[in-house]
């Protein structure tokens, strides 16, 4: 399924029951402004590589584009195009002051040394810094970018234009202007929403849960939902996963992945791949990996009582109807996952006024965020009897409207 048209019938689907001006529809199945970069790199052997690199600002309607960049093998710009689509959604439905965008760049950085790395991601901030700044375009990490590599596309920012404050990227290392809380922010929101949801989602305390991917959000989610007595049962990387029905010890998991760069042989679980972890039954099952993940072919062996998504784009619109008439619960990923965007935009904030704020004071003011928005929008869907998907893009395409018009 590609991405993009799964985020398009998304629109039509919530725009049918929630009585959208066909206008702000139409507006939002086109990006704003789609830029694509070809990225020369020297490579450490010396030769010259060409890389594609992209930004999609799909719409600033509301504030300054704002997303994550992702490296990956199979980028391409339908999947950037969908990433920032949901990117504007995302941020209207947690009410931040931000439209949406995305990027990418087509390279599977397992292949490239750290230093080809850095001047990749350089290489992408000279093509595209005309159009990014704190009050135009505001990236921040996703798969395979993290706060280092942030840090370095902010540094190579600041060389090329005379902008002093930090703020045209977030996601940077603490000392680098980062904000408190911004690398578990994902995982920490996700537990947030789920946790104001309970009474919603009908899930017993303790839940037990399934993860699948390890990454910067899987691996905070594993360790805060463990953390809340939850028991973690099952986990996975790119190459399959572990399962324990009794749970796992998340800490000796990760210290394992991080030793053996796969959980291949890990001790006192069994290995499970990563189709059948997404189907085992447990209380919460959380993607944390890659879109199309639960569709039409595997949403009818789906057994968990609720879904949070934690990755962008896991489940096609095909899996909603089957898993909305088999009663499970999806919280979908423009609600589920965007504690990661609200604190990238407490550290804007933070740049701008040249603030540093306590974990303390980010994960509240992110708390109250986010259990406003989840329960509201648990109610929309009841009221508009539908699943919370299409309840959230209601509520995100009626603010949108509002800023339109
Ligand atoms: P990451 O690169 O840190 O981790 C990705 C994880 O997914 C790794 O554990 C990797 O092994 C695993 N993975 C890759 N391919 C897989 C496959 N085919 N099957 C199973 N697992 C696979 O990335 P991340 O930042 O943790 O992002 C994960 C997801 O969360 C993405 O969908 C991303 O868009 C979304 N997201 C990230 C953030 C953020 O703040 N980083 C915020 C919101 C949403």
């Amino acid at each position: 399924m590609n991405p993009f048209e799964n985020a398009l019938e998304q629109l039509d689907r919530a725009a049918k029951i929630g009585n959208i001006d066909p206008e702000v529809l139409l507006r939002m199945r086109h990006a704003e402004r789609e830029v694509h970069v070809s990225i020369p790199v020297t490579m450490d052997d010396g030769s010259l590589r060409i890389f594609e690199g992209y930004r999609v600002q799909h719409s600033s309607a509301r504030g300054p584009y704002k997303g994550g960049i992702r490296f990956h093998g199979d980028t391409n710009i339908d999947e950037v195009r969908a990433l920032a689509l949901w990117m504007t959604m995302k941020c209207a439905v947690a009410d931040i002051p931000m439209g949406g965008g995305k990027g990418g760049i087509t390279v599977n950085p397992k292949e490239l040394s750290k230093a080809e790395i850095e001047r990749l991601s350089r290489g992408w901030v000279r093509g595209l810094y005309p159009v990014l700044g704190p009050q135009i375009d505001v990236p921040a990490p996703d798969m395979n970018t993290n706060p280092e590599i942030i840090g370095w596309m902010a540094d190579e920012y600041a060389k090329l234009t005379s902008d002093t404050t930090g703020a045209a990227f977030t996601g940077k290392p603490v000392g680098k202007g980062g904000s408190e809380g911004r690398s578990i922010a994902t995982g920490m929101g996700g537990f947030y929403t789920f946790d104001a949801l309970r009474e919603h989602l009908h899930v017993p305390t303790p839940a037990t849960v399934a993860i699948q991917g390890m990454g910067n959000v899987g691996g905070n989610a594993a360790k805060i939902f463990e953390e809340h007595e939850r028991r973690i049962v099952a986990i996975s990387d790119s190459r399959g996963g572990v399962y324990e029905k009794n749970g796992l010890n998340v800490a000796d998991v990760l210290a394992y992945k991080e030793k053996n760069g796969a959980l291949k042989n890990f001790p006192g679980a069994e290995e499970i791949s990563n189709e059948k972890l997404l189907e085992l039954p447990v209380d919460c099952l959380i993607p944390a990996a890659l879109e199309n993940q639960i569709t039409k072919e595997n949403a009818h062996r789906i057994q968990a009582r609720v879904i949070v998504e934690l990755a962008n784009g896991p489940t096609t619109t095909d899996a909603d109807d089957i898993l909305f008439s088999r009663g499970i619960m999806v919280v979908p990923d423009i609600l589920a996952n965007s504690g990661g965007v609200i604190v990238s935009t407490f550290e804007w904030e933070q740049n701008q006024k040249g603030e540093h704020w306590s974990e303390r004071d980010v994960l509240e003011k992110m708390k109250t965020i986010l259990e406003t928005q989840a329960r509201l929008i648990a109610k929309r869907a009841s009221e508009l009897q539908t699943d919370m998907r299409r309840a959230a893009f209601v509520v995100a395409l009626e603010r949108i409207a509002t800023a339109l018009n």
